[in-house]
């Protein structure tokens, strides 16, 4: 089977990766489209700690091809994978809260093989592949209509982005918005906060490039800032007092202290990067006094099996250009190339397409 493999050196699209049949309570899905997402970087860039070799990918849409024991799933069923390996029977799994959900449901050997010997599966779930199994809480089914490209960015990008703007920040109408970085998530929170009906929305990054595409998804503002006292200073330049939500999509401490400090009386600044484990922030407290709140955000904090669905019809009918951040479309063997080019800033989106592949 077809794979892109990373063994601490090289990034490898192989032919002879293995995966075996679902198990009880998992799934196999023929990943038909996979998008390259930064958090796919920090297991290459040793940010997080990963066994080795490894199937990368998180960020996918596929087909059901075969269920395990206990799971029952029409074979062909278009699905949108979740990183999210949920009980679904505990307190927080039930009140829609699976982010929450601390009873890990086990079953974390990986089905990848390659010359008789394991390779692992980054977050359980390994897109990066023709083929995966995964928990049956991870498939969530979607219509056939959308786009595979588009359908796999529902799975974290865009789930994300819009629980970080809906659910954590709350974002209502006319309220100002700062988003810092305009990678994948923060383009699709542009877009999230403009659906929240945000009056203002200002985007800062180092990248230039992003400023067309920001403004069509619906900023008011781009500005190019590379450093933490560059948005501060562009921060109270443009609302002297606050910003009423910010949101971090860079994962870097300066950045996180300027998005706290940024923020009006009443404001939430939401932590949406994933800063490298160990990362420190120092900002003023007195920045949090007037009722302004920090907040956490996991995949959008939001349950996958409602929030998904609800993008995806959002999507069909119209009123959510997902589409427009898929920026190149390519096959597992320019994995190092499409790499290369999410680290050069060329990209919103890169997705890997799987279809036709064995
Ligand atoms: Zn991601
Ligand atoms: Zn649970």
């Amino acid at each position: 089977m077809h794979g892109l493999v990373w063994d601490g050196d090289a990034l490898s699209a192989v032919d002879d990766l293995e995966v075996r049949e679902p198990l009880a309570g998992e799934v196999a899905v023929e990943i038909e489209a996979a998008g390259l997402c930064h958090s796919d970087l920090k297991p290459l860039d040793g940010d997080i700690p990963q066994a080795l070799p490894v199937v990368l990918g998180h960020e996918a849409s596929g087909v059901v091809v075969a269920c395990g024991p206990g799971v029952d799933l029409p074979p062909g069923q278009r699905v949108v994978l979740t990183v999210l390996r949920t009980c679904g029977v505990c307190p927080a799994c039930r009140s829609g809260r699976p982010t929450l959900c601390r009873r890990d449901p086990g079953g974390d050997t990986t089905p990848f093989l390659r010359h008789g010997a394991p390779v692992h599966q980054f977050v359980r779930l390994g897109a990066f592949a023709r083929r995966t199994v995964v928990g049956a809480r991870q498939v969530i089914p979607v219509p056939d209509t959308i786009p595979a490209a588009t359908a796999a960015l529902l799975g974290c990008a865009a789930v994300t982005a819009f629980g970080a703007v809906e659910e954590r920040a709350r974002v209502t109408r006319g309220e100002s918005v700062l988003v810092i970085g305009a990678g994948g998530i923060g383009l699709s929170v542009v877009q999230a906060a403009r659906a929240a009906g945000a009056g203002r929305i200002v985007v800062a990054d180092q990248n230039p490039r992003k400023e067309d595409i920001a403004l069509r998804l619906g900023a008011t503002d781009f500005w190019v800032t590379g450093t933490a006292a560059e948005l501060a200073a562009l921060a109270g330049r443009l609302s002297p007092d606050g910003f009423d939500a910010v949101l971090e999509c860079v994962g870097r401490a300066d950045l996180l202290a300027a998005a706290v400090e940024a923020l009006a009386w009443g404001g939430r600044a939401v932590i949406v990067g994933l800063p490298p484990t160990g990362t420190q922030v120092t900002f003023g407290v007195r920045s949090l006094f007037h009722d302004q709140t920090l907040l956490g955000c996991r995949m959008g904090s939001v349950d996958p099996h409602t929030a998904i669905p609800r993008l995806a019809e959002r999507y069909l009918a119209g009123e959510l250009p997902l589409d427009r951040l898929v920026t190149k479309v390519v096959p597992l063997s320019e994995g190092a190339e499409l790499v290369a080019a999410l680290r050069a800033g060329e990209l919103d989106r890169g997705v890997f397409s799987l279809e036709g592949a064995l």
